[in-house]
């Protein structure tokens, strides 16, 4: 199996946040398209409320923001909204902020390795097929049956740590 890493550095000189933002714009939808499935506006706008930094965000907060609209809906659609994004690829829930993040690297199933900053809450996906295999491999053998492997890594981003 070829190796894959995906290590995203929004931090680095070169980041330009706009081409972030219509990347995975563009890339949910055509996943929803391959799916067939529609790109709905409500999904398009949750998704770019979500791309609206590198840090998670609450449930609560996206609701709160989407009240401001004159359509607002829901918050069961929201949830449901969520959860198909998330069963689509292009959003992780992570558990540990009970908050979610778009994926920069959707095309392929992965539940990948989070880079979270205590400080500034930034998150950072690192999605290494090796970590996830040997996850996969060392459950096995104790017949563990995994279902979610996200991993959370706590620390200090490359911006904080020069603060
Ligand atoms: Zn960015
Ligand atoms: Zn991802
Ligand atoms: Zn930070």
């Amino acid at each position: 199996m070829p190796r894959k890493i995906v290590l995203q550095d929004f931090e680095a000189p070169s980041h330009d946040h706009n081409t972030c933002v219509s990347d995975a714009i563009h890339r949910a939808e055509k996943l929803c398209v391959e799916r067939g499935e529609k790109f709905t506006p409500l999904r398009r706008t949750i998704l770019e409320l979500l791309w609206s930094s590198h840090q998670p965000v609450k449930a609560y907060d996206l609701l709160a923001q989407l009240a401001l609209t004159h359509d607002r809906p829901a918050p069961t659609t929201v949830y449901r909204t969520l959860e198909f994004l998330e069963d689509v690829g292009v959003v992780h829930k992570l558990e540990s902020m009970n908050s979610y993040i778009g994926c920069a690297a959707p095309e392929r199933s992965h539940q990948g390795q989070f880079l979270i900053c205590d400080q500034c809450g930034v998150v950072a996906e690192l999605d290494d097929d090796v970590v996830s295999t040997r996850i996969e491999t060392n459950a096995k053998r104790i017949g563990f049956k995994v279902k979610i492997e996200t991993i959370e890594i706590s620390g200090t981003c490359r911006a904080c740590q020069l603060q």
